[in-house]
């Protein structure tokens, strides 16, 4: 057939997805020359990004001065239970301040302290105040600042444009075929290379944080092409979702709240988290009541309370509170800053929380705490990428960003996730500009592979009867929630992957009939296809990896065991399916490795080398 009627776009470097990663990505092709495009399936701005709340982590020591990328490194290597890639953890350290900076420069204003510098507020794991904020809206100032500072750059961005398949010449990236959302015609980018920087894939749990947006896309996309993803048992759940009312289940308080001083509560009125110290942080935690409130007023030498423990820990707490009969009403815990703070620096520290509560649920959380309990809420694992470059197996396609693994192993950091886009959007477009360079011959998009990706899609529009794409996804959502959720064994995730292989079947039976102009049903189903991929793995993974590290708890491998730092899991495409394989994880330099063990004394004085 010839597709020689659809509509053509060109670029050097068309990058996928227009959050902090991608907008970061885009601005370093378009800085050095490269034709750069940026498409997404919503508005520009409205990304996941935009919704952050609490800040970005980066060493800057404004306000303890005993701050640096050492300690930084070890905290998120702690934090992910040393599954991290150790070079990805350790340019991530380095060079998030930078990043911070640049940003500055490029007009984000960030809250300040006393003396004009860039404030810092404690958060989950952090060892110091380390995130820069801008109240609870950061996200916002971020996206702002990139935004403003792409659109000078000259980056085309077509906007509720969504990727459906990536298109290779010779096992080489030559072309992304994507649809309007609008009017439902189809567009291929022909281009070089592409960024993949489409966030994760919340979206397959009934709880999340996450937005409509975030159905894999980027995961699926890459996978079909034959990337391969990496850690994609380690599905982070936010120990702090709105639980009430029903309606609003899931949205995120940040940890923000804890960071500044809110405090978790059964329904016994018990501050529960003392009970929780693991072992391994029991050195650095506050054990009494008296510790902790000396920690909040600023005593360096006090340490912090067990409320800012990693997510893991805390969101595994407040599961077990309500098991055992002390949750809150409508099943959770309370998080309680009335008590801690005045109104006065609750409305102007967490603006968005204060709002969010009075809106949502009627609730003035400067008078009485909130109900929260644990909600899906980021995606550890990713497209599997080299860490200098973030270059995939796929010579070409490039990922950062949420939808991209390694950096944060078995549980991320809060506050590591803007950093991460950052940092790694920039490396990405470096990756991408260097490629693009040394590319000699012409890419072709073959017709056969675009007719494949538009067949697909138009089956669904063209099926006079077929499986209803809402209820599918309802049924999805349902299997991951229960079979795949915050606590696992063997046998629900078996009996998960068997259901999804019904899901599987039902998938290619949706129909959506009418036309292709503003079809919901048809963006839901074509979404269904990358939200499928992306249970599949993280099930495959949650099977095959046989110990409780991180975010990933099996209630029939308690406890890390030994061996399991000795690998990672893999997902990849083969010819019988979807593979889960474990492979050996590459040894830290001994520079890295010494600072991941060294004692905080040791860091704090600048041993170690520097
Ligand atoms: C409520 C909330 C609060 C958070 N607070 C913090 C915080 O304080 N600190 C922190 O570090 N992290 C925080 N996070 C996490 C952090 O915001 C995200 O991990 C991060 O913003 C992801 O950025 P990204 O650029 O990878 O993806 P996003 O910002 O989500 O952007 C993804 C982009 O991809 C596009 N896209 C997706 N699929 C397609 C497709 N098929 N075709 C075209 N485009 C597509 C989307 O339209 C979007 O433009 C928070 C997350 C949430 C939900």
């Amino acid at each position: 057939m010839d597709y020689s009627d659809i509509q053509t776009i060109e670029h050097d470097v068309l990058v996928v997805g227009a959050g902090g990663a991608g907008i970061r990505a885009a601005i370093e092709c378009a800085h050095h020359g490269l034709s750069t495009g940026i498409i997404s399936k919503s508005l520009l701005g409205k990304a996941h990004t935009v919704m952050a709340e609490g800040g970005i982590a980066a060493s800057l020591g404004n306000v303890d001065s005993r701050d640096n990328w050492k300690i930084h490194f070890r905290d998120t290597m702690r934090g992910g239970k040393f599954l991290n890639q150790w070079r990805m953890a350790e340019l991530h350290a380095k060079q998030a301040p930078e990043r911070v900076r640049e940003l500055e420069e490029w007009g984000a204003v960030f809250d300040r302290t006393d003396k004009g510098l860039i404030n810092q507020r404690n958060f989950g794991g952090h060892r110091y105040p380390r995130l820069a904020h801008v109240g609870d809206r950061t996200g916002l100032e971020i996206i702002r600042t990139l935004q403003d500072f792409c659109v000078h750059q000259g980056i085309a961005t077509h906007m509720e444009c969504t990727g459906l398949d990536i298109i290779l010449d010779d096992n080489r990236v030559s072309g992304l075929l994507a649809y309007w959302r609008d009017t439902g015609r189809f567009v291929l980018f022909k281009t070089k290379a592409i960024i993949m920087a489409t966030g994760g894939g919340g979206k397959a749990w009934k709880v999340t944080s996450n937005s409509w947006e975030y159905t894999g896309d980027g995961l699926g996309m890459a996978y079909r092409v034959g990337a391969e993803l990496i850690d994609m048992e380690f599905t982070q759940f936010h120990p702090t979702g709105m639980v009430w009312p029903p309606s609003v289940k899931g949205i995120l308080v940040t940890e923000g709240v804890r960071g500044d001083g809110g405090i978790l509560l059964n329904s016994e009125g018990t501050r529960f988290m003392f009970n929780y110290i693991p072992e391994k942080f029991a050195n650095e935690t506050a054990n009494t009541k008296e510790e902790a409130s000396r920690w909040l007023e600023g005593d360096k030498e006090a340490r912090r309370p067990p409320e800012l423990l990693t997510r893991d820990v805390v969101a595994r707490a407040i599961k077990k509170e309500v098991e055992e009969g002390r949750g809150s009403p409508n099943g959770g815990a309370y998080l309680d800053i009335a008590s801690r703070r005045p109104a006065e620096f609750i409305k102007r520290k967490l603006p968005s929380m204060y709002h969010q509560f009075k809106e949502l649920a009627e609730i003035d959380i400067t008078e009485v705490p909130m109900e929260v309990g644990p909600t899906l809420h980021y995606f550890m694992g990713g497209i599997r990428v080299n860490s200098d470059n973030q270059e995939t197996n796929i010579p070409g396609l490039f990922a950062c960003g949420e939808c991209a693994g390694g950096m944060h192993g078995a549980n991320r950091l809060g506050g590591n996730s803007l950093s991460d886009l950052l940092v790694f959007g920039k490396l990405a477009g470096d990756g991408a500009l260097h490629y693009v360079n040394s590319l000699t011959s012409k890419l072709i998009c073959n017709n056969e592979d675009i007719g494949k990706v538009i067949k697909n899609a138009t089956e669904i529009l063209n099926r006079n009867e077929g499986n209803n794409p809402y209820l599918v996804h309802e049924e999805l959502q349902n299997i991951m929630q229960n079979n795949v959720g915050i606590v696992r064994t063997g046998e629900e995730l078996q009996i998960g992957l068997e259901k999804l292989d019904k899901i599987k079947s039902d998938i290619k039976k949706v129909y959506a009939h009418a036309s292709a102009q503003y079809n919901p049903g048809w963006n839901e189903a074509l979404d269904l296809v990358n939200l499928m991929v992306t249970s599949e793995a993280v099930t495959r993974a949650a099977l095959l990896r046989e110990e409780s590290r991180g975010a990933h708890t099996r209630l029939d491998f308690e406890g890390e065991h030994e061996d399991g730092l000795r690998y990672n899991i893999i997902i990849k495409k083969t010819e019988q399916g979807m593979l889960a394989e474990k492979i050996i994880r590459e040894s830290p330099s001994r520079e890295l490795e010494e600072i991941a063990h060294a004692s905080l004394d040791e860091l704090e004085k600048g041993k170690n080398g520097e």
